[in-house]
Parts: C-alpha cells; structure tokens; sequence
C-alpha cells in the first residue's frame, strides 16, 4: 500500500486535487485553440476516455476569447495555459476556466501578479506553478553550480512566494525535466519545504513507446514514494495516449481502480491463434471502458486457462476453437476468428458497458 505525501487539497472545477483525493489523470489539447470546432471535438473525446482535466494552450488574445465557447460546450474542466502576458490570464478567467497555469514571476511587476492573484480569489480557480528545467530564469542554474533539481526548486519557492504575498495559497506546482532522476530528486527537495499538491509528470518524454516507458518509469519512482496528485503523460502523440498511459499507471501501482486490466502472453512457438493482433485490437477498442476488470489473452492451454480462471475474463486460444472464461469457469468455445467478439460480449455483459 503505497502511503501519499500530505498535502493540501485544491479544487480545478469539481475534480479535488491532494492527499485527500485521488489522483487524477490529465491532459493537453494540440489543436490550434482558436479552431474552437476542432478544439472542443479534442477535449470531447478525451472525456470519452475518461480524462478528468484538460488543459489549453493560450498564447493570443484571440485564443483567451476562444475559451468562452470552448467551456460551454464541453464537461471537464478546462486549465489555460499561459506565459507571460497577464492579460490572457484575465480573459480566460472570464471565459470561465477552472484553473491557470502561470509562472508569477514571469508576468512582470507586483501589480499584475496581484491583478492575477486577486481575479483567481474571486472566481476561485487554483493557480498551477509549472517550473520546466529547459526555462529556468537567468542565474537561478548557476547559483545552484548547475544542479537542475535544486535549480527548479529554488524558482519554484520564488514563484510560490510571489503568490504567497498576495495571501494566495489555491496552489499546486510541477516541477519537471525530461531527465528522470532530476525530476524525482526536484520533487523530494520540494515536498521538504511545501505542503502544496503536485502535478507530477516527465516533461518531453518522447513518442507514445518511448515515452510511455520513460514516464512510466519516473511517475513509477514519484508515485511510490508518495508524490503526486494529479498527472499529465507527456507524449508526441494523440493527447487520448497520455490518458491511457496515465491511468495504466496509476493502475499498476494501485493507486487507482477503473478501467482494464490486460494481461496478454508474448506469444511463442505452441501459440494456436495471432495473440498479438487480438491484444492490440482489443486494447484499442476497449480503452473507454470504466469499469475496474481484469482480462487475460492467452496463446494456448498451457498457461492460458489457469491465467484466465484468474482474471475476470479470459481465452485461452486452441488450434481452431479457443476457450473464453469468465468468473473462473469456461463459458464456451468458439471459432477462432469469433473468439475476440465473444470476449467484448461477455465484457459487456458483466459491466453494463458498450465497448464499441
Ligand atoms: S500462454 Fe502459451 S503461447 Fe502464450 S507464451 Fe505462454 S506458452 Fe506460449
């Protein structure tokens, strides 16, 4: 059982975030935000997934205006993401966003940090703190003789201060590298000085292979200490593969429950049926599933049935009928080419849920 850091507990919306609250899984929209059609199509279908945050590039005025039409038509609640320019802070608070993500001591002088800080109060939006080890401010690296983590940290505590001036403390911050262990170390030193929530992620990560292993691998570390609140998967990839990914995480470490489940074999010579195009094709179709299942797709009846009887459902694959399990007993035999469509049934059957 991992046990969570304590921390404080920050509302985006109505998703808590902190020690009190699961840890939620979010994500980032790459369309232009703008094209309000495609924006909201992507953020539609990333609550379709199950995404509980979604943040949104603003970089133009034009952009901050976009957010009114894009948060009325969409349920998740909606971050904007800016740098720099207080004033497309301002204009997506009145569009209605849930949250920010901005660097205080990036917007200029104290007045405009307060014009901030006071318009979030009175809307009651959290201010995420997103310190990237690839834009440290000037001097912070070197003061630091080139440590990143103690770096980052150091202008994390600065951007937290600035907003801590303002009596403001709706606060979570992040701290990230696309190195893995400089992210981690930047982490601990901050949950030394801090009690506000993190936003955990590696930043960079790479493709949806190499990321989603470089990720899984620093989210791993962070999670099992105990850190971590809310998380994005960073991937150059569709933003609904950083939703999957997140929550596989989060699910290996049990630290959260829906979902599926998948075990499947490697596959090797005494394999009866092509396990690795089910596995794939299964894994694309059923990835909106809520429930919490476990399903096993196995190559033969060596390992196959006992794997199965352990899971929620399974098939063990035969050399032209493979078996479909469920609940630990065998349910029926089908043709191979039948067998993947028997399992979304029986799936559908036990959870109430339309896979496809
Ligand atoms: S389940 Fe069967 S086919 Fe799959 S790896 Fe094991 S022995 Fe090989």
């Amino acid at each position: 059982m991992i046990k969570r850091r304590h921390t404080r507990t920050i509302k985006i919306g109505n998703v808590s975030i902190g020690s009190g609250a699961s840890i939620s899984v979010q994500s980032m929209t790459n369309t232009v935000t703008e094209d309000v059609v495609s924006t909201v199509r992507q953020i539609k279908n990333l609550e379709s997934y199950n995404c509980e945050i979604v943040r949104v590039a603003v970089n133009t005025a034009e952009a901050a205006k976009s957010l009114k039409d894009i948060v009325k038509r969409v349920n998740v609640p909606i971050v904007a993401d800016i740098h720099f320019d207080h004033r497309l802070a301002l204009t997506s608070l009145e569009a209605g966003v849930k949250g920010l993500r901005i660097n205080p001591g990036n917007i200029g002088d104290k007045k405009k940090v307060k014009e901030v800080a006071s318009a979030c109060k009175d809307s009651g939006v959290p201010i995420r703190i997103g310190v990237n080890s690839g834009s440290l401010e000037k001097g912070v690296l070197d003061k630091n003789k080139g440590d990143f983590a103690a770096a980052m940290v150091e202008s994390g505590l600065k951007h937290i201060k600035l907003l801590e001036d303002e009596s403001f403390y709706d606060i979570k911050i992040s701290l990230k590298s696309t190195d893995v262990l400089t992210t981690v170390r930047g982490y601990e030193l901050l949950a030394e000085k801090v009690d506000y929530p993190f936003h955990i992620g590696i930043t960079e990560a790479g493709t949806v292979f190499s990321g989603a292993i470089k990720s899984g691998v620093g989210l791993g570390i962070l999670l099992y200490k105990g850190l971590g609140d809310t998380l994005r998967v960073s991937l150059s990839d569709d933003p609904v593969m950083e939703v999957i990914a997140g929550y596989n995480i989060l699910r290996d470490l049990g630290l959260r429950q829906g979902g599926i489940q998948l075990m499947s074999c490697p596959t090797c010579a005494r394999a009866e049926i092509d396990i690795v195009s089910i596995a794939m094709e299964f894994e694309k179709i059923s990835a909106r599933i809520k429930s919490g299942i476990k399903v096993a797709i196995m190559g033969c009846v060596v390992n196959g049935p006992g794997e199965s009887m352990h899971a929620d459902v399974g098939i063990a694959g035969g050399k032209e009928k493979s078996v479909l399990f469920s609940g630990g007993k065998m349910i029926g035999k089908y043709d191979n080419k039948d067998i993947l469509k028997a399992l979304i049934q029986e799936i559908e059957n036990i959870t109430g849920e339309k896979i496809n």
